[in-house]
């Protein structure tokens, strides 16, 4: 018995779809799968995404590069974190494509690989990582000859359409790149969403893949059941779990599941946020232990087998309101103790 989360890998094809629909069809759709696919399973995702025809990936550090399961000779693999020290032979023997993000890699990479394909990253104002543009215009010229294979920004504000800073990006972006003769790529989901101005020639979602915000047409894709352990009665003046943080006023009945902080349900959920049962909501009583959670299952007429986290009635992105956090952080914090159920657009299960 052990809590199983169920990845719709068909879903998540169809989310790719969509979002490669809403460019225009000489503008190429990548994807972002970074931190093992946003914590879904990389190697599963990935040939998920070949099925619908992705060709492009983008990782954060080398390692998730060689960890993207059996490419296509067609494919290529970008590292957003460029050239790190000690990254050399990664990058060189796996053919991996460094998304150089400062002038000192720049450097470094010119004098070790000097033969290696490359991108750049220009920082646009997010001033998180990337090339200053300016530095980018006073090189230009040395910078194209070297024949980088793609451009990139990222723009800070783009799920928040109304956002001024999207377009200031977006006209230094256009400045910088003009007339460079090299593929450029400005928006991840929330670019897309922007509209043809931020597309340029590749586009390259995350999250929305994954089902979440801002990409509200998305499907959801995952679904986490977590089993039931014990089921209890309990009396008034009863107190539940750690810090004996909630008291009972009645007669209730607690079910403890197997689960916790520990498989990054967040501690924070503890009293604010409910399990379900079908579509019964099941409230959190107490805190939320390393390992288990205390539910309280009074309104249901069985014992249930388990009780659902994350589903039908409640999506990564509601949780993640709940937790004051984001979908990205309730994906990326998906235990490793699960059982991870994988289904395929063929119909096929693959249980992790
Ligand atoms: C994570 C990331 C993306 C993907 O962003 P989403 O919001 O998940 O679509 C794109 N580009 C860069 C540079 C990133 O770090």
């Amino acid at each position: 018995m052990r809590a199983r989360l169920e990845i719709d890998l068909s879903g998540l094809a169809d989310n790719w779809r969509d979002l490669d629909g809403m460019s225009a069809a000489n503008v190429e759709t990548a994807a972002v799968v970074k931190a093992n696919a946003y914590g879904l399973g990389a190697p599963e995702v990935v040939e998920a995404l070949l099925g619908a025809g992705a060709r492009t990936f983008f990782v954060a550090l080398a390692e998730e590069g060689l960890a993207l399961g059996e490419l296509h000779d067609d494919c290529r693999v970008f590292v957003f974190s460029g050239y790190l020290e000690g990254d050399r032979d990664l990058i060189a023997d796996n053919n991996l494509v460094p998304v150089l993000c400062s002038p000192d890699q720049v450097r470094r990479f010119f004098d070790d690989l000097p033969d290696h394909r490359f991108a750049l990253q220009l920082d646009t104002g997010m001033n998180r990582l990337g090339i200053p543009d300016s530095w980018f215009i006073s090189h230009r010229r040395q910078l194209l000859e070297a024949r980088p294979e793609l451009i990139v920004s990222h723009l800070a504000c783009a799920d928040e359409p109304d956002n001024s800073m999207n377009r200031r990006q977006l006209e230094r972006f256009g400045v910088a790149t003009q007339g460079v003769g090299v593929s450029r790529s400005l928006a991840a989901t929330g670019g897309i969403l922007l509209g043809s101005d931020y597309h340029f020639e590749l586009c390259r979602p995350g999250i929305g893949i994954y089902g979440c915000l801002p990409f509200v047409a998305g499907r959801s894709v995952v679904n986490l059941n977590l089993p039931v352990v014990q089921v209890m009665e309990i009396s008034p003046g009863d107190s539940v779990g750690y810090g004996a943080t909630w008291r009972a006023s009645d007669r209730r009945r607690i079910a403890t599941v197997l689960s916790g902080y520990a498989d990054g349900i967040f501690r924070h959920l503890g009293n604010t946020s409910c399990l379900y049962s079908g579509p019964v909501p099941c409230p959190v009583l107490g805190r939320i232990s390393m390992d288990l959670i205390t539910v309280d299952v009074s309104g249901l007429q069985a014992e249930p087998d388990y009780l659902q986290l994350l589903g039908p009635n409640q999506s990564v992105d509601s949780l993640a309101e709940n937790a004051s956090t984001i979908g990205y952080e309730v994906l990326t914090r998906l235990g490793r103790r699960y059982d991870r159920v994988y289904k395929f657009a063929s119909g096929r299960t693959r249980i992790e």
